[in-house]
């Protein structure tokens, strides 16, 4: 059996992290975790005791083929940024574009120790395919505007196909933002999602003009919205951003099948504002962490991620007791996955899922890494060039700069070439 023998293991369930080896079965879940180089099997990872293993990180909330849009439009609002430059790039895309820059996006996020993500764009069967050839774990959706039934049969036919395959591709209805989806069909989308079992993933307050238009046009407060349209009912609800939530309606969303995925990078990079991250945790609301699209971060980097969310609201807030580094870790690791409905993913515990992140300690920015201060350095010193390897369900993808099941030389000069294709 497969081991990853002597690392420093720790979860988001532990207070310290403890030196072992991690023992897989033949169905890519963890069967044991042993004392150090006690493990009999097949050594696929040797930590040399200089190397943390965490759960892999997971990205709640991106657009991965935006990667071939990077750079595209900068320092510009939400909406113009949408309508001048972004939709009219899409408007190019093809499926061999969406492939490609779901291709260049896995490839950063593995070199970073992210093994879930999840996704809302179109042409979603190239992205279910490459997630799939790659071997990484994921949540898609097709992103839905309008009242279009064609953009929703192509969602249902995407659940049709690649729900529930391998056991790494969940597939979720994907109602684009309240300013897009009519409230009808966002009921009937919601409805559908209760029907078919599938979650649900969509973009909630990123602006204080989408909570203006709620007060000012809806007459409805946001909470009574969803509420109203049956969203907190469906099995799983991602709520991209929610920036401008109100705070005092956050407890309306406390509920078990409710994540908010918090994407400080974009918000701050587009100028959004700040989630109220300090109150949602403060409710023990389940919050996730994402990147957003490379066109808005620009970087699908779980590491940056995770020290902007747990250095920001110390200085909004004035208060370095606010958001820890253990929370964030939450975040980005067992409160995302749950989020999606892997609910079996996220930490390294006896018949949960070989996903993790293994990461070199030995490093000059790590002297005084210990089993106690871990998890704080691994957020605040840390980045993701500090990822040696990375493992999805018991398999390498990734190790010491090289690619199992991908070549990047390949991926890379074609996503050039496709670049070149929609911007020309
Ligand atoms: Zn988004």
């Amino acid at each position: 059996m497969p081991v990853v023998r002597d690392v420093l293991i720790w979860d988001c369930e532990r207070r310290n992290a403890e030196s072992g080896d991690i023992v897989i079965d033949e169905d890519g879940r963890i069967s044991a975790v042993l004392p150090s180089r006690s493990a009999k099997g097949d050594v696929i990872f040797d930590g040399g005791g200089e190397t943390a293993a965490i759960p892999g990180l997971v990205n709640s909330h991106t657009h991965v083929s935006m990667t071939l849009l990077r750079g595209l439009a900068e320092e510009l609002p939400l909406m113009e940024w949408l309508e001048t430059k972004i939709f009219p790039a899409e408007d190019r895309l093809l499926p061999r574009h969406i492939r490609s820059g779901a291709e260049l996006a896995m490839l950063e996020m593995i070199s970073g120790g992210t093994t879930c993500f999840a996704d809302m764009y179109y042409f979603m069967r190239e992205v279910a395919s490459a997630a799939l050839t790659f071997g990484m774990r994921a949540a898609l959706c097709r992103g839905l505007t309008g009242d279009d039934a064609r953009k929703l049969n192509e969602n249902l036919a995407l659940a049709e196909e690649f729900n529930g395959r391998d056991g790494r591709i969940i597939v979720q209805l994907g109602p684009h933002a309240p300013y897009t989806v009519p409230r009808e069909s966002l009921a009937r989308i919601a409805g559908i999602a209760r029907d078919k079992n599938l979650g649900v993933h969509f973009h909630w307050l990123e602006t204080e003009g989408e909570l203006e238009t709620f007060r000012n046009e809806y007459k409805i407060s946001p909470s009574a919205y969803l509420e109203q349209t049956g969203m907190l009912d469906v099995p799983k609800l991602l709520l991209a951003h929610s920036v401008w939530h109100p705070s005092d309606e956050l407890g309306r969303v406390n509920r078990a099948n409710v994540t908010l995925v918090h994407n400080p990078k974009s918000n701050l990079k587009l100028g959004s504002g700040y989630a109220p991250v300090r109150e949602m945790l403060g409710l023990g609301v389940n919050v996730a962490l994402g990147t957003d699209g490379a066109a808005s971060n620009n970087r699908l980097d779980m590491w940056d991620e995770m020290r902007t969310a747990a250095l920001m609201h110390k200085g909004y807030h004035r208060d370095p007791t606010l958001v820890s580094a253990r929370d964030v870790l939450r975040m980005a690791t067992v409160a995302g996955a749950s989020g999606m409905g892997f609910s079996d993913a996220g930490l390294i515990k006896t018949g949960w899922q070989a996903d993790l992140a293994l990461v070199d300690i030995s490093g000059p920015r790590y002297v005084g890494c210990d089993a106690a201060n871990l998890p704080e350095f691994l957020v605040y010193s840390g980045t993701s060039r500090d990822v040696r390897a990375t493992v999805v369900a018991g398999k390498l993808l990734y190790k010491d700069g090289r690619y199992m099941t991908a070549d990047p030389e390949e991926i890379t000069a074609k996503a050039k070439e496709h670049r070149r294709d929609i911007t020309k």
